[in-house]
Order: structure tokens, then sequence, then C-alpha cells
């Protein structure tokens, strides 16, 4: 079904972005799948716009269903487009991740707070020019959104680190050992992936609230400690139980709006522009 722009019942106040795993939220009602164009392309796949309690959602698979699109190959700046068009204030972030900790477990769950961009060949920004802005990204994620997920997560009894500092890699590839043992030892960072960047800076500049939730599924290489794909897999799918349940707890008790008074998202281009 081809509806552009979207009609007033289409709308939605939050998105989930489905990682690895995660293809269908299973808990949305009254859904509708929607095609949507955007001057970047085409999204990663159709969104289903659809219900829970109060809340209008939305959800976007972002390697699309059936895990067809490469982490390098992801057209970020639709995906991010499509659902700002549905007017989407909230954006939880779900993503599989290695870890670069023995104490960040497979099958922990973490709210990053900072990153670091290994990135190397991607489009990061809407404005490209004549406008032109720097946004700030001193502290990447909304942190009215990362305390609601840490809160929800840890009542649900799960084991959520509040805090991580996430490299993002261009993959597809994974790291050397050599690389590995840089993002751990030297960069200091806690868990690694190949997807946060730019999905995090072009929420930023649409003046969304967006924030991780980053479902650890083995160690990198560094912990020299291999694991079958069989293991990988089954963490991967209690870790997809998990987030929905997060998701599921969370998403009714979001307010329309964001507030405002613990995050300053929504006012994000007041001091970018040039
Ligand atoms: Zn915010």
């Amino acid at each position: 079904m081809a509806l552009f722009p979207p009609t007033p019942s289409l709308q939605a106040d939050i998105a989930v972005i489905g990682g690895s795993g995660l293809y269908d939220p299973g808990f949305f009602e009254d859904t509708v799948e929607v095609k949507l164009y955007t001057p970047y392309g085409e999204p990663s796949d159709y969104i289903v716009v659809g219900r829970v309690g109060e809340r209008r959602v939305a959800f976007l698979p972002r390697h699309g269903r059936g895990h067809r699109v490469p982490p390098h190959r992801i057209n970020y700046r639709a995906n991010i487009w499509a659902l700002k068009s549905l007017g989407v204030k909230w954006v939880i972030a779900v993503s599989a991740v290695g870890s670069l900790r023995e104490d960040y477990r497979p099958g922990d769950l973490v709210v990053p707070d900072q990153f670091i961009d290994m990135t190397k060949n991607r489009e990061y920004t809407f404005f490209d020019g004549p406008v032109v802005a720097h946004v700030s990204m001193a502290d990447p994620f909304c942190e009215d959104l990362r305390v609601r997920l840490v809160e929800t997560a840890q009542r649900l009894g799960y084991h959520v680190h509040p805090r991580g500092t996430y490299v993002c890699i261009e993959g597809p590839r994974f790291s050397t050992r050599a690389e590995s043992r840089i993002w751990k030892d030297v960069f200091k960072a806690d868990i690694i992936g190949m997807t946060l960047v730019p999905e995090v800076n072009l929420a930023c500049e649409a003046q969304m609230c967006y924030a991780t939730l980053a479902l650890v599924t083995d160690y990198d290489v560094w912990a020299e400690r291999p694991v079958t794909a069989e293991e990988v897999a089954q963490v991967m799918k209690e870790n997809t139980e998990k987030a929905k349940k997060v998701l599921y707890e969370i998403i009714p008790k979001l307010p329309a709006e964001p507030a405002g008074e613990r995050c300053s998202c929504c006012r994000s281009l007041e001091t970018a522009l040039l």
C-alpha cells in the first residue's frame, strides 16, 4: 500500500527500530503496513504502524525482514526521514552487540550513553548544504528515554548496564584481534556494533528522542573464546524475548510528547544551524 503523505490515522508517537533477531514485535494492535518513499530513497522495509495501549507506534526492521540489508548499506537517512514523517517523537533502537568487557556478559542488556564512531563511508547528515548544521553530540542519547529503558529493564529483573560506550565499526566484517584489543584497551569502549552511526546523529538532527537498547550476544574476538553459531543463535533468541518485554512495558507508559525537562532533543537544532 503506497500512502504518502501519511494520513492522520497513520501518525505514530513512538518508533521501534528492530535490530538483528527482532523483525516483528508481535504485540502491536490495529496494525497497518505502510510503504513510504523519502527524498533519500526507500527505508529498509515497510513500516508497521499500530497501537500499544494509548500509544501509536511504528516498527521498522533496520536490516529489512529476512535480514536483507547489511549494516553498511542501510539507508539510515530514509529510515529516520520516514519515521519523522509519521510524526514520531521517541525512537527506541534495538541492537545486537558484542561485548568488550568481561562483566558485560552474553544475555545482558546495555543502555549506552556514549559512542565512538569508527565507520568509514556513510551518509551522516541531512544538512549537505546550503543549510549547514553542527548538532551537539556531547551526550548523544536522550537521557530521559535512557533512564526509562534502564528502569524498565530493572523492573523486569533483567541484568542491565545503565551506561556504556558503543564503538561503531563499518563492517560487514568483524574486527581483527588487534582492532578488538584497541577498542577494548585503548578506547576503553564497552560494546561493539555496526549500526548505531549515523542512525543516532540523524535522529538528533530530526530532533527526536533516541536511545538504544543493546543486547549482548557474545564476547568480541579479544576474549579468544570461540562460540558456535548455535550458541549465538540461542542467546539472540533469548535477548529478543527480553527486548520485546521491555518494549511492551515501556511503550504504553511513555508520554505522547517528550516533556523537554529531562532532555533537549526536540531543540537540538536551536544552536546547530549556521
Ligand atoms: Zn529526549
